[in-house]
């Protein structure tokens, strides 16, 4: 097996049992409210695009071009979101409502007590830099900017909608993404290939490696279940996220980077199987 489908092989598997840490214990199993509760939150009707998109986002890599901050018409934020913005810069909530934020334009339940980014129409959002480049509160964003792109609202409407993954042409992070996932996708079809034109046993073979990670392994709906958690916490916030956790009996909330190397590899086989079957079964 070539080094590099080895190596992620082996750190995949590493992440799988790394994550028994934060489990319940051995024999306490996760409560199905749990998967009630997040039914509540994301309808099962995104499904596997809500998974599928949370493992493409963990793994992107923004590369902070500007074009999101420069072509949102609208950026909503929150209550949390404003409170988190308003304590980094240093005002009080009520100064920063008053001049960096307006009423949302659309009303109701479903709204709540959202509001929107005040910004020029055509012009890039306040909180824009092109000289650092990108955002200039990176690090307590509104939430619907730390969800962009996989996982925004529009994007997941567009997935169940189609029923395939989103692509974003335009977006140098999804384009750097789609070629790292295809170079290994090839690497586990020479390998396959490879072997079978050697009539080799085909155990061993990357690929079925990967099929038992995610389907077969004693783990793999745990996981599942940890990368759709994950997804919650993108998408709704920590807050949101945590009493789930604590419901399911974890430990703590997964980390990003002990998700990763099986979110990749997830990614992966969900857009190998999407484009050998275009329509995903649930
Ligand atoms: S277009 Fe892509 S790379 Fe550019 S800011 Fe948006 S998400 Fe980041
Ligand atoms: S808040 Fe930051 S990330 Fe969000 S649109 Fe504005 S500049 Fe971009």
């Amino acid at each position: 097996m070539k080094e590099e489908l080895q190596q992620r092989i082996h750190k995949a598997q590493e992440a799988m049992q790394s994550l028994q840490a934060i489990l319940p214990s051995p024999g306490q199993k996760p409560q199905e409210t749990v998967a009630e509760a997040m039914n509540e939150l994301i309808s099962q009707d995104y499904e596997p695009y809500f998974s599928g998109n949370a493992a493409l986002h963990l793994v992107s890599r923004c590369r902070r071009c500007g074009r999101c901050c420069q072509k949102e018409l609208t950026v909503a934020v929150s209550f949390q979101d404003c409170k988190r913005i308003a304590k980094h810069k240093g005002i009080s909530l009520k100064r920063f409502m008053k001049d960096y934020t307006l009423p949302h334009e659309l009303k109701g339940e479903a709204v709540g007590n959202a509001r929107m980014i005040r910004k020029e129409t055509g012009k890039p959002c306040p909180f824009y830099d092109s000289t650092l480049p990108g955002c200039s509160i990176q690090s307590v964003k509104p939430q619907v900017c730390s969800a962009a792109l996989y996982l925004s609202k529009m994007n997941l409407l567009l997935c169940e909608e189609n029923r395939k993954f989103s692509t974003f042409s335009n977006c140098p992070a999804d384009v750097e993404l789609r070629e790292r996932i295809a170079n290994f996708s090839q690497m586990l079809k020479e390998e396959q290939k490879q072997k079978t034109t050697a009539k080799e046993t085909l155990d061993g073979l990357a690929a079925n490696l990967l099929a038992e990670l995610f389907q077969s392994s004693p783990h793999a709906n745990l996981f599942r279940l940890l990368l759709r958690l994950k997804g919650m916490e993108k998408y709704f916030g920590r807050d949101t996220a945590l009493p789930l956790a604590q419901k399911m009996g974890l430990k703590r909330l997964p980390e990003d980077e002990e998700l990763k190397p099986l979110a990749f590899l997830f990614a992966a086989m969900l857009l190998e199987k999407e484009a050998s079957e275009p329509a995903l079964a649930q």
